[in-house]
């Protein structure tokens, strides 16, 4: 969401600031009785918190419940309507109602239903009617409680370790994650003074779309020009990822060798990006041992036995060695973007991609992980750390029935749905025939809204990973009027655009002030350097 944050255990040092979320919970050995008043007085004199699983009684009244309720048996939330600005963006049926888990399963994910007191209100209620988001004023300030986690309902989610939270599995619009980095980003901006965000889409857009093709077929390599070529022609560019099948094999006959190979380098030449597809493309890739990390073309000899079983594959060989023959078969090509077949994602996929040189990852749906945003991908798939891989999930594909061509209205609306809330789409169409499958990908292309940037895959991913490390400050200077922007990047990066509270009438620096002087565009970054940017406000 781009909020300036920082974590501390230091309870005095984050009071110094206006708003202040506690997390991961608190109970009775959280804090001291002395510290409880702290709190107290931070939100009587004008403090916001935002704060999860509160048990403790020495701070209910605070926090405006009664009791709570824990249970692994609540598998829906609604929010309520209300003015709270919290919801501010939850304006779609898919981001008023969530799913926490499946009731396939007899035990889900633990939530804490609050009984509130008369003065707190009710945000979102969980499906027993227990309350999953109150908020209650107290004095000049305002404190949030959810009964969940967020490291279940973000987290287990892009991790794929959910209790199979999502409604669908592709194609649809599905939020479940995503709401409550809205409802974060909504209290920021309901509560802070003059906020400042990082915008998540460059050039001040409002949002991307992110085109791919998946070649894993001998016959889809022709076809992938026309779709070049129709691409070019809209002011587009994809991404095209490629399977490297140098061995027959019971699912398929070899066919990276010449001329497909020459199509590739036309590609590459023409402005499209390219990335792996693995080798041997398994459904059953998810089982897959590590391997040894020194697998290479002259020795890796994988073989597909049948639908989901094969001999001699490795999750490093299927990486690594696709991008050896990538690198070393296309003039001035880096292979760092990675697709798993059939979207099969092994557990060990962030470390084998993170040790064979890749930086980015397209193998879940975002359906599947409940995020429509770009997130570091779990090492492990775990909860202990973020691996530097970053995964883009794919939110359109083309193979699911009446098939992509009937179903351009449809992908608009999700596409529209995720731009309200600058979040980006992932399309993904198999180069398999170009007749009907580009006519329908040049339709979608003309239909989109011209504040949709229309972008390959790779030139987004590597916009976002420098917006990702980004190191900046904005301070105020002794004008009221007045601020300096400080911006560090270790990578280069156009486009990059922050959002403002305050109406801005110029800036120096080259930065570009948008029409509505809520948006400023930065100039081009070079690799390393720092610029500052000194803003005059319009009041
Ligand atoms: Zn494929």
């Amino acid at each position: 969401m781009g909020i300036p944050f920082f974590i501390t255990r230091d309870l005095p040092q984050a009071l110094r600031h206006r708003l202040v979320i506690l997390y991961p919970s608190v109970d009775s050995h959280t804090f001291t009785e002395p510290q409880a008043d702290l709190l107290t007085t931070f939100v009587r004199q004008g403090g916001f918190i935002f704060a999860q699983n509160v048990f403790w009684g020495g701070l209910q009244n605070l926090f405006g419940f009664r009791s709570f309720a824990p249970s692994r048996k609540r598998y829906h939330l609604a929010f309520s309507v209300t003015k709270d600005p919290v919801t501010k963006y939850l304006n779609r049926p898919e981001e008023r109602e969530t799913q926490l888990g499946s009731d396939r399963f007899p035990e889900i994910i633990w939530s804490n239903g609050y009984v509130p007191d008369p003065g707190a209100e009710v945000l979102a209620h969980f499906d027993d009617g227990s309350a999953a988001l109150l908020t209650n004023s107290v004095g000049k300030g305002k404190v949030y409680l959810l009964g969940l986690s967020l490291l279940d309902v973000v987290l287990r989610n892009q991790n794929n370790r959910d209790y199979d939270a999502q409604r669908h599995y592709v194609n649809t619009f599905e939020p479940g994650a995503d709401v409550w980095l809205l409802v974060l980003r909504a209290w920021y901006e309901a509560y802070s003074k003059d906020w400042v965000r990082l915008s998540t889409i460059p050039g001040g857009q409002r949002s991307a779309l992110l085109l791919s093709h998946d070649v894993d077929w001998e016959n889809s390599f022709a076809p992938g020009l026309d779709f070049a070529r129709i691409e070019k022609a809209n002011q587009a560019s994809s991404t095209f990822f490629i399977q490297t099948k140098y061995v027959d094999d019971a699912n398929s006959k070899a066919f990276f060798f010449a001329p497909n190979l020459d199509i590739l380098r036309q590609l590459k030449a023409g402005g499209s990006t390219v990335g792996s597809h693995s080798i041997i493309h398994s459904r059953g890739f998810n089982k897959f041992e590590l391997g040894s990390g020194h697998e290479t073309y002259s020795s890796y000899q994988p073989r597909g036995l049948g639908f989901d079983t094969a001999s001699g594959a490795t999750v490093f060989g299927e990486v690594r060695v696709s991008k050896e023959l990538l690198d070393g078969e296309i003039p001035g090509q880096d292979t760092i973007f990675f697709r798993a077949g059939h979207l099969r994602v092994p557990v060990s996929l962030p470390e084998a991609l993170e040790r064979s040189g890749y930086q980015f990852d397209s193998s879940f749906t975002a359906d599947d992980v409940l995020s429509n945003f770009p997130f570091a991908l779990p090492r492990d798939l775990g909860f202990e750390e973020d691996s530097e891989i970053y995964e883009f999930p794919v939110t359109i594909e083309d193979e699911e029935s009446p098939g992509f061509a009937k179903r351009v209205p449809q992908a608009l609306q999700v596409i529209l749905a995720n731009a309200e809330n600058g979040a980006v789409s992932v399309v993904l169409i198999h180069s398999n025939e170009s007749v009907l499958k580009a006519a329908a990908e040049q339709d979608l292309l003309r239909q989109l809204p011209s504040d949709i940037v229309k972008t390959d895959m790779l030139t987004f991913a590597k916009f976002w990973r420098a917006r990702d490390r980004l190191q900046w400050s904005l301070t105020a200077t002794s004008a009221t009027t007045e601020a300096a922007l400080q911006v560090k990047s270790d990578e280069s990066v156009t486009g990059l655009t922050f959002e403002f509270q305050r109406q801005i009438s110029t800036a120096t620096g080259g930065a570009t002030v948008s029409p509505d002087g809520r948006h400023l565009v930065l100039p081009e970054l070079a690799r390393g350097r720092s610029i500052s940017i000194h803003i005059h406000y319009l009041h």
